[in-house]
């Protein structure tokens, strides 16, 4: 039987007076009649979509100036109104009178459409509330517009093992646990995946004040923990944890399968099958990668109660080489290649969304904390002597003249720890003992390290570290 753990996606939005908000993913098991009606809503808000989302591009390329230049040259469209949020929402009143198939559609559920397509634009123009922004948005393609979300539905739509949802009336679905006590329904997703139909439902407790952790970070409470393609994670407890590399144990399996697709007739029945087993292979590595992740975040959350992780950008990581060109216009090799293997190895990791949302999510539940820590310099330093030791990438050994000799993902690990408690790794020394400035000391007693800083001010700073195998 698989563990519940692959059928739950949860989620915890914790903060000062905000209720707390669950999600809870369970199977759907709609009859033919039902599958037929959500299959003909899927396609149906795909195509409104992509109209949508067409009438969005269409002003912004027919209307957009830049700033510092007179529009002179361009052709003058006639000028319209921008198709906002509230415009489009406006306009669906004429979409049901002119294609009334479209009223056997909740409105709720073409409202959110609508908000899908106000949100893709604008993450795409403006950005996010940090002002990240998002790729140009694609028109999506069969089967590629998968979810029906229903905004707003009764609290009172589960019944033992049945959801009611409105139009479409009580659908049966598999409760593997009970809904949290206290918890009310407020919304729910109905997703097509791979293997089926799936409805996550979030729930809402209004009467439990969030969990707002204070933990102060201490030298024993706390661990710091680097991540990387040669260690998954390299604690400062020097624990190393290998990446499992689910995509490539499975890489052989899928280009068969791909190919023995991509052989076959298109539209054919043997193709569409076949491309069923493509997705469920996808699907389960996809569940095992992230099965792996919540059990390794229980590890790493019983070792400590603060842990400090890198805030990394793995999509900066992982981005394509520029393309290198010769004096004769040829193109000329850039890497590329190889950085394909090691942004394969990114993907089939998962480091980002570990660090980012499993681990955090679980820390939440706990009642631990997990801090994000500057990463600069931390695979530059010697984390006993703090000392500038520099090194290439392909140096993976970390040794110092002061006697430090350990994998460079573990001296970064410790590194991170201390830049979490407040070392900062700004003096620029270099490891010689030779120099005449006074490198920073160490000494050993009882398994126990301690070393003091020296601070630009002539302050000390001092710090111990219970692990033996610096040394
Ligand atoms: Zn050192």
């Amino acid at each position: 039987m698989l563990s519940p753990l692959l059928f739950c996606v949860t989620v915890i939005i914790a903060g000062r007076g905000k209720p707390i908000i669950v999600s809870y993913q369970y199977r759907l098991k709609p009859n033919y009649e039902q599958r037929c009606r959500l299959n003909s809503w899927l396609e149906k808000l795909r195509c409104q979509y992509n109209y949508l989302l067409a009438d969005r591009f269409d002003w912004w390329e027919n209307n957009r100036t830049y700033i510092d230049s007179c529009p002179l040259i361009c052709s003058i469209a006639e000028p319209r109104e921008q198709p906002e949020y509230y415009r489009q929402k406006r306009s669906l009143v004429q979409l049901k009178q002119e294609r009334p198939w479209y009223k056997d559609i909740h409105a709720h559920v073409l409202q959110d459409m609508v908000k899908r397509v106000d949100l893709a634009f604008s993450r795409y123009i403006k950005g996010d509330k940090n002002g990240k922004r998002s790729g140009k948005p694609r028109f999506k393609g069969k089967n590629r517009y998968r979810t029906i979300g229903f905004p707003s539905i009764k609290a009172d739509c589960v019944n033992n093992n049945r959801i009611t949802f409105p139009k479409l009336g009580e659908i049966k679905f598999i409760q593997h646990r009970p809904l949290p006590d206290g918890f009310t329904v407020k919304r729910a997703l109905i997703t097509k995946k791979a293997d089926g139909w799936y409805v996550t439902l979030t729930l809402e407790d209004k009467s439990v004040p969030s969990l707002t952790v204070d933990i102060q970070p201490t030298e024993e409470n706390s661990l710091g923990i680097d991540s990387g393609l040669e260690f998954f994670v390299a604690c400062s407890d020097s624990t190393t944890v290998k990446p499992p590399k689910f995509y490539r144990q499975s890489e052989d399996k899928l280009t068969k399968l791909q190919s023995k697709r991509d052989s076959r007739k298109l539209g054919s029945k043997a193709r569409r099958k076949l491309n069923q087993k493509v997705a469920k292979l996808h699907q389960k590595i996809a569940r095992q990668r992230q099965q792996w992740h919540y059990e390794l975040a229980n590890q790493l959350l019983d070792k400590a109660d603060v842990l400090f992780v890198e805030n990394l950008k793995i999509s900066n990581m992982s981005r394509r080489n520029k393309p290198k060109q010769g004096e004769d216009g040829t193109f000329l090799p850039n890497g590329q290649s190889a950085k394909s293997g090691l942004n394969k190895s990114f993907a089939d990791a998962g480091i980002s969304g570990f660090l980012n949302e499993i681990l955090p999510y679980k820390a939440a539940k706990a009642g631990k904390k997990v801090v994000k820590v500057n990463p600069k310099g931390t695979s530059r330093y010697c984390a006993i002597c703090l000392n500038y030791v520099p090194k290439e990438l392909s140096d993976r050994w970390h040794s110092c003249d002061c006697g430090a000799s350990m994998a460079r993902d573990i001296n970064s690990g410790i590194l991170i720890k201390k830049v979490g408690l407040g070392v900062r790794l700004t003096i620029k020394r270099k490891s010689s003992r030779s120099e005449e400035e006074k490198p920073a000391f160490c000494c050993l007693s009882n398994e126990r390290l301690e070393y003091v800083m020296r601070t630009e001010d002539q302050g000390e700073v001092r710090f111990s570290t219970a692990s033996a195998i610096m040394l």
